[in-house]
C-alpha cells in the first residue's frame, strides 16, 4: 500500500520512512506538487487534519501528516504551534533557541515537553490521530551540536545531555515524533497486515 506523506520536507520524509519500513511512502515531490498548505491552526492536530485533509481531496489516496513543537510550562505553552517561527519574519532555529533563552531568563521552573501529532486519513475517509510526548527541561544555554530547532535547549536529566548531545539513533528511541510513529506503525501493521 502506497500512503501519501504530506510533507515537502525530504529530510523528514527520509526519517519518517525509516521508522515505517514496511510500508511505502509516497512524496508529494514524486507527485510533482507544490502547493502549501498554511499551518494556522491553534493545535497541533488542528494542522496536522489541515494537511492531511487538504491532499486527501485532492489525491483520494491514504494520507498523513504530522506537526510538532515545543511547549513550555512557563510560557504559558508557549512556542507551542508556533514552535517553528517563535521569533517572527525572519525566524531560524538559531534566533528561536536565543528567543527562548531570553524570556526564560530568570525563571526556575523551566520543565517542557516536545510535542508531535499525526494525522492519518484512511482511502475510507476515516480520521486517526497519533500523538508522542518527550519531556525535557530548557537548558540555561546552548549545547551540543546534533539534531535541530530547540535541540540544544533541550536538557534530558536522566542521561546528563541535551537533544543535541544524542545520536539520531539515540533520538529516535526517546523522542516525541519516534513514539507518535511507533503507534502510527502499530495501527498500521494491525490494520493492514498484508502490508
Ligand atoms: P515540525 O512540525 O516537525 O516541522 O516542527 C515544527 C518546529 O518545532 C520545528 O521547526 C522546531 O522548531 C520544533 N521541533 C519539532 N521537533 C523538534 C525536535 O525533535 N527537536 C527540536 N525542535 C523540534
Amino acid at each position: 500500500m502506497k500512503i501519501l506523506f504530506a510533507s515537502h520536507n525530504l529530510h523528514k520524509l527520509k526519517e519518517i520512512q525509516s521508522l515505517l519500513p514496511s510500508f511505502e511512502l509516497l512524496s508529494l515531490k514524486e507527485l510533482h506538487d507544490n502547493d502549501d498548505v498554511e499551518e494556522d491552526g491553534n493545535t497541533f492536530a488542528a494542522n496536522a487534519f489541515k494537511k492531511a485533509h487538504y491532499y486527501f481531496q485532492k489525491y483520494h489516496l491514504p494520507v498523513f501528516a504530522d506537526d510538532s513543537g515545543l511547549i513550555v510550562s512557563a510560557l504559558n505553552g508557549e512556542p507551542g504551534v508556533k514552535s517553528a517561527r517563535y521569533s517572527g519574519l525572519d525566524a531560524d532555529y538559531h534566533r528561536n533557541n536565543l528567543l527562548l533563552l531570553k524570556n526564560m531568563e530568570g525563571i526556575k521552573e523551566r520543565t517542557a515537553f516536545f510535542v508531535t501529532v499525526i494525522c492519518f486519513i484512511e482511502e475510507s475517509g476515516q480520521v486517526h490521530f497519533f500523538e508522542g510526548k518527550w519531556k525535557g527541561i530548557i537548558h540555561e544555554q546552548l549545547q551540543g551540536d546534533n539534531g535541530f530547532g530547540y535541540d540544544p535547549l533541550f536538557y534530558l536529566p536522566e542521561l546528563d545531555k541535551t537533544a543535541a548531545e544524542l545520536t539520531i539513533m539515540e533520538k529516535n528511541q526517546f523522542s516525541h515524533r519516534a513514539l507518535a510513529f511507533q503507534q502510527f506503525s502499530r495501527f498500521l501493521k494491525k490494520h493492514y497486515p498484508c502490508f
